[in-house]
């Protein structure tokens, strides 16, 4: 359960307007596997359809993420506009269904967490390629890692076979 609550009884036509700060404690309820830091701030704006209800919700800010290629620390800008639909249905589930933007809920749902909606929203708008631009990685990480490559493949081919031949050749000198 996140703080971000959006009532839904008394949404006026007119619309009402929510924002929420998104920072390191609102990841801190869905792990960090994509997102290590968040800096961002929600905007809300909910307006009743007489039966339906429409959320339009924008994101922006900055992300923390792992760079792919040195494995540091890389910002992201995020970005997002989203309209939602939320609709009521008699079924007894909480969420009876959850297609994208169109959401439904139970008839008198008195309120919506969009702590899951958000989280995933920022996580989509991200690139699939997280890397600093070309020349912006850590070159010293990038040191590391290459030698560590180094290391791992040296291992799966070590030489024995040549090491053999040397200390054969040696033996074979002293003969
Ligand atoms: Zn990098």
């Amino acid at each position: 359960m996140s703080e971000i609550i959006i009532p839904l009884h008394g949404l006026t036509r007119e619309g009402q307007e929510f924002d929420f700060a998104l920072d390191d404690s609102f990841l801190s309820g869905f792990g960090r596997d994509v997102l290590e830091g968040l800096d961002c701030k929600a905007h809300f704006r909910a307006v009743s359809k007489g039966g339906w209800i429409e959320i339009a919700c924008s994101v922006t800010g900055n992300a923390k993420v792992q760079c792919d290629r040195c494995l540091e620390d890389l910002f992201l800008p995020v970005e997002v506009n989203e309209l939602l639909t939320i609709r009521f249905d008699a079924e007894p589930d909480e969420v009876v269904s959850e297609d994208d933007n169109d959401i439904t809920l139970r008839e008198g749902t008195a309120e919506m967490d969009m702590g899951q909606t958000l989280y995933d929203l920022v996580c989509v708008s991200l690139p699939m390629c997280k890397v600093h631009p070309e020349g912006e990685c850590n070159p010293e990480a990038l040191a590391r890692l290459s030698k560590e490559e180094d290391m791992a493949a040296e291992i799966v081919n070590t030489p024995f076979s040549g090491l053999k031949d040397l200390i054969d050749s040696k033996k074979n000198n002293k003969e």
